[in-house]
């Protein structure tokens, strides 16, 4: 059954989980990391960073892009991964914006800038480090400074230290940063893309014109922005053809949906205060449509998400709230309807959303139902093997299948991605003695069995 720490991560937030993660191991230490799973922003971030990984010849090093849950623009990477905080992603005003600071990541990503950030990775844990690189608290930043009295005593201490090795571990050299610019300009440049929204974004870290005050900081102080820098920049970036170059409405529309999105399930600025621009657009109706359900009146959000199906009657991550506000309204049968549509027009084939639609499917608690529950959460986690709440899932359908052999193993697995190791041992023993010994099941449980500490 699903353990009690599953259910939590996802209490109200079916597409946007936020939690452990396949792609972070790490991250069964460190829970107090908050990454973002979300089928829609995952693809639209996809479309942002696989061209500029193509141009910087990254694309066969297979970089993984990661959302992490922060208010604060900040932007990084570590020798394999680019992570992105969701405040970069709602502070940015176009896609022209965040693709620019994609780009620069990448070119900081091409010239291997971050040895001494890996080199540190390799002896700090990887998710102490991210925690500090987030604020995520005192304990763990004190543990990334490999400072442990730092990091039991808390409190002051402890985050002044961490801090210290945030600045040690992220800054750039100063002809790092230029390269990293000018790498930025080429991939743009090769990708048809203006460098407008970079020099719009840099331009703004040097005038310290925030209205977020500290809490643009973070990336500030990694990517030190001298005055020369900014002149440099700007020459590079009025050179190219492309400068004058726009956005496509259609994916200028797509950025502010995921902005909406963030900012309706985060609290980060309030959705109308982000389009007060435009305050019956779609994003904004969309973000409306979020925050009336999220406050808990999935009656008055179903009319509104319903609306804006029949305007977009094609767009999958509409029917995946409607799916999610029916869940609300406990409602899982009409919820697996709505996530039946959703990943059958989804383009990106999202495990995330095949995983809702299994959860909604196995939630029904129709027996007819748990073969396509198994079969959806399986595929899910075919493609996120080290998500733990897909294993809560499908042990609850094996369940109700009675089938309790798989139901045992894959808790089981759900406690070893969780990093419960001592749980998953004792549900692998429970699945082995109903297993034939030697199947493939068996013989998983057996690797539980023997993992060591
Ligand atoms: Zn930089």
């Amino acid at each position: 059954m699903s353990g009690k720490k599953t259910t939590k991560l996802l209490a109200g937030a079916l597409t946007f989980v936020i939690g452990a993660t396949s792609t972070l191991p790490a991250y069964a230490q460190s829970r107090s990391v908050p990454i973002i799973r979300d089928a829609e922003i995952e693809a639209l971030i996809t479309d942002y960073t696989n061209p500029i990984l193509n141009a910087a010849k990254l694309k066969k090093r297979n970089v993984q892009t990661i959302l992490v849950n922060s208010s604060s623009f900040n932007a990084f990477v570590d020798g394999r991964r680019i992570f992105i905080n969701s405040g970069a992603i709602v502070q940015s005003e176009t896609p022209n914006e965040l693709i620019g600071v994609i780009a620069h990541e990448a070119g900081h990503l091409a010239g291997g800038h971050q040895d001494r950030l890996r080199e540190q990775l390799s002896r700090a844990r990887t998710m102490a480090v991210i925690g500090a690189l987030i604020g995520a608290g005192a304990g763990v930043a004190g543990a990334a400074a490999g400072n442990s009295s730092a990091a039991a005593a808390g409190g002051g201490i402890a985050m002044g230290s961490g801090e210290a090795a945030m600045r040690s571990l992220l800054s750039y050299q100063r002809t790092e940063e230029m390269t990293a610019d000018r790498l930025a300009i080429n991939y743009l440049n090769a990708t048809g893309q203006s460098a407008k929204g970079m020099l719009t974004t840099f331009s703004r870290f040097a005038n310290a014109l925030s209205l977020n005050g500290t809490q643009i900081d973070q990336y500030r102080i990694s990517h030190p922005l001298p005055r020369e820098r900014i002149s440099n920049l700007e020459n590079l970036a009025k050179a190219s053809p492309h400068y004058n170059k726009t956005d496509s409405a259609a994916l200028q529309l797509r950025h502010d949906m995921a902005r909406a999105k963030i900012a309706a399930y985060s609290g980060m600025g309030s959705v109308q205060r982000i389009f007060r621009n435009n305050p019956r657009g779609l994003a904004a109706r969309y973000g409306d449509a979020i925050t009336t359900y999220l406050n808990g009146s999935a009656r008055n959000a179903l009319p509104k998400i319903d609306a804006l199906i029949k305007e977009q009657p094609k767009n999958p991550y509409f029917y995946e709230i409607r799916g999610e506000i029916l869940m609300k309204a406990n409602d899982p049968a009409g919820a697996a309807k709505a996530l039946q549509q959703a990943t059958s027009l989804d383009p990106k084939k999202s495990s995330i959303m095949r995983m809702s639609y299994g959860r909604a499917l196995m939630l029904t608690g129709t027996k007819a139902n748990m073969p396509a529950a198994i079969r959806e959460l399986k595929a899910g986690i075919a493609r996120e093997p080290e998500f733990p709440s897909g294993y809560g899932y499908l042990a609850q359908a094996y369940g109700q299948s009675g089938d309790i052999a798989l139901a045992d193993l894959a808790t089981a697995d759900m406690h070893y991605y969780s990093g419960n190791r001592q749980q998953a041992k004792i549900f692998a023993l429970r699945a082995q003695q109903k297993l034939k010994k030697g199947s493939p099941d068996w013989l998983r449980a057996q690797d539980i069995i023997n993992t060591k500490k």
